[in-house]
């Protein structure tokens, strides 16, 4: 169980793709690019990819399940779904909510964390908010808005069991430094959105440690050329910056800009699905709000777009057509940079000995065609 011996695929290793062969063991990769000698059942990946599993570090859910109501069985049925379309890790995004509410949903999250299963690994919750701008709201309910107050951090992490990996703040509100600060002694890594925020104010953030920006674009100020804002600092610093590839959070040309300016170790493919995710067309709710998705796309009776139903195979095929960049340039954009944000990128996001054996093998036109999280075959 778990031990493979993959042979013929097109495999990514040292940021290339070369014919390699990969030995798993246990569900981890013990060596890239050696003889059978453990007469390990053989899988012959002839005509395939074989790449990093996807790790998605921002979604509110899919299959009819919001990550903000959801129990800790629901989180394991999300782990054993996000799998089926090639996520092999993934952060559970929790948007502003009441006290009460956030608090229910990182304890279910943390028992489904500690259950553990065999899909893809949950690796923590991403909280989007409550310390955002309040003309940025967004989505979320305006009274769900805190100001910045590092007691309630403190009280959530705990409720979490530490599981709290990342959070999203804007820059701008009073307190959003000292924070950032917080966040670093808590083990969070820092996002920057739902932001008016000025170009020096994102500086002075990234500055205190802040490390990427939230779905870049959406819920910020736009671009303005003498007063570059949030997002043009997003282009302009050495930052992360989230991208949602479906073609209509973003314009395809604005999604080949951002790769242009940050590059291969700049972006962060991620889904922010919600719970219609691979459910038809209809009435669903994003945290607190309801919304109708229709041609695939989630929006509140404003019009406001309203998270994604994309899965990570949609958004990295996405990702390759708008941008026509070498596959080998946007691989790390779905794996190794999520982790490396998450500072777990000593054990995901690499095909390397050691790493888990979160493993995805795609056809030429980069359709999923098996996946393997930890070294599970996962069935689809
Ligand atoms: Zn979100």
């Amino acid at each position: 169980m778990c031990n493979y011996y993959f042979r013929n695929a097109e495999c990514f290793v040292n940021g290339h793709l070369v014919k390699a062969s990969v030995t798993v063991i246990d569900g981890r990769i013990d060596s890239v690019n050696t003889p059978n000698t453990h007469d390990l059942p053989e899988k012959d990946l002839a005509g395939l990819l074989l790449l990093p599993g996807f790790i998605d570090p921002h979604t509110h859910g899919g299959y009819g399940i919001d990550c903000n109501s959801a129990s800790a069985d629901d989180f394991i049925r999300l782990c054993g779904e996000f799998a089926k379309t090639g996520t092999t890790a993934w952060l559970c995004s929790v948007s502003a909510d009441t006290k009460e509410r956030t608090i229910h949903a990182l304890r279910e999250a943390a028992e489904a964390i500690r259950r553990g299963c065999t899909g893809a690994e949950l690796l923590g919750i991403h909280l989007e908010g409550p310390f955002l701008a309040r003309d940025y709201h967004a989505t979320f309910d305006a009274e769900n808005i805190f100001p910045a107050d590092p007691e309630l951090l403190k009280i959530y992490q705990r409720e979490a069991g530490g599981h709290i990996r990342s959070i999203t703040i804007a820059p701008e509100i009073p307190g959003a430094i000292e924070l950032i600060g917080i966040c670093h002694e808590l083990g969070i890594a820092v996002m920057l959105g739902h932001s008016g925020a000025t170009w020096q104010e994102t500086v002075d953030a990234a500055e205190a440690g802040a490390m990427g920006i939230t779905h870049l674009g959406n819920a910020m100020r736009p671009l303005h050329h003498r007063e570059p804002g949030i997002l043009g600092a997003a282009l302009d610093l050495a930052v992360y910056m989230e991208v949602i590839c479906d073609g209509v959070h973003l314009h395809p040309a604005f999604v080949r800009l951002a790769f242009r300016t940050q590059g291969s170790g700049g972006l962060l493919l991620i889904t922010d699905s919600m719970m219609a995710t691979g459910l038809p067309d209809g009435a669903y709710v994003l945290g607190t709000r309801e919304v109708t998705v229709c041609g695939g796309i989630s929006r509140r009776d404003d019009g406001k777009l309203a998270g994604s139903t994309l899965t990570m195979e949609r958004a990295f095929q996405n990702l390759a057509a708008f941008t026509e960049a070498p596959l080998e340039d946007l691989i790390p954009c779905s794996s190794r940079n999520a982790a490396h944000l998450l500072g777990i990128d000593s054990k995901k996001g690499a095909i390397e000995a050691g790493h888990d054996a979160d493993l995805i093998a795609l056809d030429k036109d980069l359709r999923i065609r098996e996946v393997f999280c930890r070294g599970h075959l996962i069935e689809r």
